[in-house]
């Protein structure tokens, strides 16, 4: 074991989902030649999650067809995977590092990447009747209890919660949606863009309730907050995710945010670990903050990042971050950073206005500073916005960019 020109001889890869297996195929798509193993807490092979909540679900799409590799492909990656097998403790120093899995193995390597997502969060007092929609085993289990069911209770109106709700909607179900926030996806879109996809919500025929919370889950439903009582047949829980990392406390890091990485994924203060996906906490290199993004394509950006500079080869070319939902036949698109603005910029369509949702895109600006765009079924039009904000335009630069457009 050792590093010859700073490239280490044995890689692994901790967490066999989209951006684990992005870093091992960026490894040795950037030449890397040495070992590489692949620990995975699921036995499943990496399956991409986006469509658990979409094709997959709604039963259009078969099993087959969200695996992201398969046996004879990571076999001619030279890939010795480990699945099923969770990593329960990391140390580091001396002579590499260390990962013990839970069935007692201890693996050595000279470098490690932390792919390990996000799980779940739970409510309290949440019944194991109730669904959740992470791992692929979930979203089967939801699917086939969705085929006789009449009723859905959907919890929290996120992303997640949303293209359920309208998936069972046009499955022909009565679908409530409880949002504890004023606004659906509040925290990330704000309330008045969160008032638009309120609006896409009831529009779309689901009951939508904002401002409560469940008191009580009950054998027919939940009791709300506000003395009311839903009845359901089935319910999902889409409150979002939470950070699973108690197994890395021993190594002193404060994971309280992600796991802290600067603007390359080397995890802080932990040489020979890197960070990628939805648990890392990247440097922002513009902004200096540590923004965690559970979103697909950063985690694919950061695989390759993270491959490209263990393998030593080029960075690739800096990206924007970009987030996309499907939802009530309409693609919602993310670009940048809504996190940072204090205004908002209305740039096609009047969907702000009480106008059609459809081709309403709207900037997000931090002063006069475009720092992020959403769009409701705009996509060809969103696309464009990359280069204004990769740019950092200002908002008469955005507005007479946005006049080219037509
Ligand atoms: C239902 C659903 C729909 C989504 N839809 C969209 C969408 O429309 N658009 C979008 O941009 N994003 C979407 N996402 C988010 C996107 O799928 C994630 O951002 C992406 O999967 C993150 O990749 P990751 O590798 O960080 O984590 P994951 O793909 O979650 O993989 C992490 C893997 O690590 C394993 N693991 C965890 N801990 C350990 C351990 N200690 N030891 C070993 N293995 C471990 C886990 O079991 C898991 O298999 C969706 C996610 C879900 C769940």
């Amino acid at each position: 074991m050792g590093e010859q020109d700073g490239v280490p001889e044995h890689v692994l890869v901790v967490g066999a989902g989209l951006s684990g297996l992005r870093t091992v195929e960026g490894l040795r798509r950037a030449g890397y030649e040495g070992r590489i193993s692949l620990v995975g807490a699921e036995e499943h092979l990496p399956y991409d999650r986006p469509p658990l909540s979409k094709q997959f679900l709604a039963g259009d799409w078969e099993r087959d067809r969200i695996d992201l590799v398969g046996h004879d492909a990571l076999d001619e990656l030279g890939v010795r995977a480990h699945l099923g097998r969770a990593a329960v403790a990391l140390r580091v120093g001396g002579e590499g590092q260390e990962l013990e899995l839970d069935d007692g193995t201890t693996l050595h390597a000279d470098a490690i990447v932390l792919a390990v997502g996000v799980t779940s969060r739970l409510l309290d007092g949440q019944p194991s009747s109730a669904h959740l929609l992470r791992s692929v085993d979930e979203s089967q289990a939801l699917r086939d209890a969705l085929n006789g069911a009449s009723s859905l209770l959907v919890v929290g109106a996120g992303f997640i919660g949303a293209e359920v709700a309208g998936g069972a909607l046009d499955r022909g179900l009565d679908v409530t949606v409880l949002e504890a926030g004023d606004v659906p996806m509040g925290r990330v879109l704000g309330p008045e863009v969160g008032a638009l996809a309120a609006r896409l919500i009831s529009d779309g025929g689901a009951d939508l309730r904002c401002g409560v919370t469940v008191t009580a889950f009950t054998d027919t439903g939940a009791e709300l907050s506000d003395g009311t009582s839903v009845t359901a047949d089935q319910i999902v829980v889409g409150v979002g995710g939470q950070l699973d990392l108690g197994w890395l406390e021993s190594t002193g890091l404060n994971l309280s945010g992600g796991i802290p990485c600067d603007t390359q994924g080397r995890v802080e203060g932990l040489p020979g670990v890197w960070a990628v996906g939805d648990a890392a906490a990247w440097t922002d290199p513009l902004q200096g903050d540590r923004p965690r993004h559970e979103h697909w394509t950063s985690a694919t950006d950061q695989a390759a990042v993270v491959s490209r500079a263990i393998a030593g080869a080029e960075p690739p070319p800096a990206t924007v971050p970009y987030f996309w939902s499907d939802q009530f036949g309409m693609k919602l698109q993310l670009i940048g950073r809504p996190d940072l603005a204090d205004g908002l910029l209305s740039l096609h369509g009047d969907g702000l206005d009480g106008g059609e949702i459809k081709g309403t895109v709207v900037g997000y600006l931090r002063g006069e500073e475009l720092v992020a765009v959403v769009g409701f079924g705009a996509a060809r039009r969103i696309a464009r916005y990359r280069k204004p904000l990769a740019d950092g335009a200002d908002r008469a630069a955005v507005l007479e960019f946005r006049d080219t457009l037509g």
